[in-house]
């Protein structure tokens, strides 16, 4: 199959449009098919939670949606079962925030899910954040790309962004499951209200569980759901001073080839009020697609060996990170 070079990685329907100017998704043209192949138990497990979160029940976890509440109880049941303890000071694993959608709209109580592992006993403070919104558009209109006739249907999400929200998961089973604690505390939140303008991590980086001084990498995980040709886009590199050296070990042994942005990454998903925090961040995306943002991002084109593969590199990478010494942030050029 030919490729077709893209240059953006992601396109908003809102004001915050923001276009990338590097390549960093590659498409297979072209429409995506379901993949015939499967795959390892790791991409069996990310693929079932994608097709639990973006099961019609779940309404495409739309704000003021019950299915968004189920989302958000499903995620903790599942960071529970891994092992970790609430990331919540009142033991709830869920933090709370207000939504309030403009002078028509009803106020909305939002939830960032929050777990963490802690560091081993007498190690340093530092800490490692794993982010992917859950939330998706629900049953639209606002922000659907869809055709006119198909705006007002459900937005499953698959990709976006039940794909991110598996592979925390299963990086939380991962490194929980290694029997000893890591050497540096890693938080995983599942944040919420992305798609209204990053309110989740807006709110939390307002309002961090651990000083922002202690958080020594972001990594946010947003659409990571269709692998093609095994190229992973990662932006950011630029932002930690050691970032590209551990990208260059991660990548080693995998099937994957990296696509790197440096310091062209959008400004409009979960890690960029990190980064304009000064907190060194990688942005970690499969590319974009037709289906994005409308009725067609079903969890039938999910590449779940891909999945896999990106499993493999990021539980690398932060295994690295755990051991390294923190990355110095380097600002963006103006
Ligand atoms: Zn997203």
């Amino acid at each position: 199959m030919s490729a077709i070079v893209v240059p953006q990685m992601k396109i908003k329907t809102n004001s915050r449009h923001r276009l990338l100017q590097f390549a960093l998704c590659v498409f297979a043209a072209p429409t995506i098919t379901a993949q015939s192949h499967c795959c390892d138990t790791a991409a069996q497990r990310m693929k079932q939670t994608v097709e639990i979160l973006s099961a019609p029940a779940m309404e495409g976890r739309g704000p003021g949606t019950s299915g968004l509440d189920a989302s958000a109880e499903f995620i903790r049941g599942e960071f529970r079962k891994a092992g970790l303890k609430s990331g919540a000071p009142d033991g709830t694993f869920f933090q709370s925030f207000v939504y309030a959608p403009g002078p028509s709209g009803k106020e909305l109580r939002l939830r960032n899910v929050i777990g963490e592992l802690e560091a081993t006993t007498g190690s340093t403070q530092e800490s490692i954040i794993i982010g992917a919104h859950y939330d998706h558009l629900g049953f639209g209109p606002a922000f659907s790309l869809a055709p006119e006739d198909q705006k007002h249907s459900l937005h499953p999400g698959a990709d976006d962004n039940a794909s991110g929200v598996a592979m925390i998961l299963e990086l939380a089973h991962y490194f929980a499951d290694q029997g000893i604690h890591p050497h540096k505390r890693i938080i995983f939140i599942a944040f919420s209200g992305e798609e209204e303008g990053d309110l989740g991590s807006h709110y939390y980086v307002g309002h961090p569980i651990v000083p922002l001084a202690d958080t020594i990498t972001m990594i946010n995980l947003d659409m990571v759901g269709r692998v093609r040709e095994n190229i992973l886009g990662i932006a950011g590199n630029k932002s930690g001073d050691s970032f590209d050296a551990m990208l260059d070990h991660a990548v080693l042994k995998s099937r994957l080839t990296l696509m790197r942005g440096g310091d062209q990454y959008p400004d409009d998903s979960d890690h960029a009020p990190f980064a304009a925090a000064g907190i060194p961040i990688l942005y970690v995306c499969s590319g974009s697609h037709e289906d994005r943002h409308r009725p067609s991002d079903t969890a039938d084109k999910i590449n779940a060996q891909g999945m896999g593969d990106e499993a493999i590199l990021l539980e690398s990478l932060i295994d690295t990170l755990l051991q390294s010494p923190r990355p110095h942030f380097v600002a963006r050029p103006q």
